[in-house]
């Protein structure tokens, strides 16, 4: 035991909105317990907010709008960082950690683009950076990938880690509903946010790509290396089709090592809707829930499933970070932080090998079929399934490809794009989950 042991750890939490409303009330409801787990009791030394007015059910002397002042006291020795966004979190986590506190934050958007900078200072002051909460709310996927797979060797990582789009993708598939109305409805529950870009267009699921494929692959990977395509294009015609091919659609953030033939390493992060086979297991992930599928030399497939956000789900990722911040406090040492030996290099997105799935109209006559199956074919494409749907002005054709580089399948779309008999490319997706 270290000196440390007989006094109380100082927590300061900034931010108390719908995640860090929820760690307050778990510091406060199960204090006993957590006391006998860290070896001492963790006591909150004040809680930063934007709002001093608004009612929060706690000792208003603990609020404050002044985070620099609360992170710069003597007596806090963890920051909890619930506040979002990347300035002031950014300078606050960094001061904290510069002066010896450990961090625990949920902070995906800073975390995906600033992870090295904050990693750093961590090692530095030898104290603790933590964020379990900022992959897949509740689902343990960060510790896992560090701790439990630290002496394997992870090929992949996909997972449906975004919650707002699941819900919509589902509930498009369930009821053949259209993107616009399903987007309104998940407003209307609460599980789209008025402004839902960040989630619709991808942006979310690719800063959660980027901080998984790091710690995967013990690589520096920033949201601006992940490959991102959103929702928003996905059509009720996509599901009918998706359905007929005994697939469903899911936006995917897909973290994959890829070795060539020479041995040589790259790393891909990618983040689009893709069809998926019903028999995978992601495909029966429905609702706002999320899951992660992680593969590895020798431990074989992993799932992790359960709630990837809400106040409460989340607040129990954040515990057990600060429960591990708050013992190493009082028993000496240091968790691990994240490592970047294996510094692979990004793929380019052309060069991932994916299979196509391509719905088309076309011009209803003789040899269309040929010339479309042709495009694929000059570019060492091999056709999977061809289906031809629907008859005259309604006639569509309906191919799914095998794997081959992502730049010849979509040069192959400009190319359809642009002959006669194609009357329109209705619809581009992604075939993922399958071993062909
Ligand atoms: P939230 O409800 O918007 O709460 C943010 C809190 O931070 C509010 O209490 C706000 O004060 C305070 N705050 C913001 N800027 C501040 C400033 N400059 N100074 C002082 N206080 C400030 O956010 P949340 O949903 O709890 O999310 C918090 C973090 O967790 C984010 O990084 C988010 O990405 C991450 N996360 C959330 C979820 C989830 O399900 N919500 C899941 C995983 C990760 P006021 O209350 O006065 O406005």
């Amino acid at each position: 035991m270290t000196e440390n042991s007989t006094r109380a750890i100082g927590v300061a939490i900034l931010g108390m909105g719908n995640v860090g409303t929820e760690v307050v009330r778990i510091l406060t409801d199960n204090a006993a317990d957590l006391t006998a787990r860290v070896g001492a009791p963790m006591e909150i030394r004040g809680v930063a907010v934007r709002d001093l007015g608004k009612p929060r059910g706690i000792d208003p002397a603990l609020l404050t709008d002044k985070p620099e002042d609360l992170v710069a006291r003597e007596d806090v020795d963890i920051v909890v960082e619930l506040m979002g966004g990347i300035d002031p979190p950014r300078m606050l986590i960094r001061e904290a950690l510069q002066s010896g506190k450990s961090v625990v934050t949920a902070n995906k958007a800073l975390l995906a683009d600033y992870t090295g900078e904050l990693a750093t200072a961590a090692a530095t002051a030898k104290v603790d950076l933590y964020f379990e909460a900022a992959v897949a709310g509740a689902i343990p996927v960060i510790r896992p990938l560090m701790q439990s797979l630290a002496g394997d060797t992870v090929t992949k990582v996909a997972g449906i880690v975004n919650g707002t789009t699941n819900f919509i993708l589902s509930a498009m598939d369930a009821d053949g509903s259209d993107y616009n109305e399903t987007l309104a409805e998940a407003g209307r529950l609460g599980y789209a946010e008025a402004d839902p870009t960040a989630d619709v267009e991808g942006y979310d699921a690719a800063a959660k790509a980027a901080i998984l494929a790091s710690i995967a692959f013990h690589s520096r990977v920033t949201a601006l290396n992940v490959y991102r395509e959103g929702i928003s294009n996905i059509t009720a015609h996509d599901l009918a089709s998706a359905k007929a091919l005994d697939c469903t659609v899911k936006l995917l953030s897909i973290c994959e090592r890829i070795v060539a033939e020479d041995g040589t390493q790259r790393i891909s992060a990618r983040v689009y809707p893709a069809l998926v086979p019903l028999e995978h297991p992601l495909a029966a992930v429905n609702g706002a829930f999320n899951a992660v599928v992680v593969e590895a030399e020798n431990a074989g497939r992993l799932m992790f499933y359960g709630q990837g956000a809400g106040g409460a789900p989340t607040a129990s990722a954040v515990l057990g970070d600060l429960v591990m911040a708050a013992r190493n406090k009082v028993h000496g040492g240091r968790g691990p932080l994240e490592s970047t030996y294996a510094s692979l290099p990004i793929a380019p997105m052309g060069d991932v090998r994916t299979r196509y799935y391509v719905s088309m109209r076309v011009a209803d006559k003789p040899g269309v079929l040929s010339t479309v199956a042709g495009e694929f074919s000059s570019r060492n494409i091999s056709i999977s399934t061809v289906r031809q749907e629907g008859a005259g002005e309604d006639a569509r054709l309906v191919v799914v490809t095998h794997r081959a580089p992502d730049a010849a399948l979509s040069e192959t779309v400009a190319a359809l794009e642009k002959m006669d008999s194609v009357l329109s490319v209705s619809s581009v997706l992604r075939l993922e989950g399958t071993n062909e």
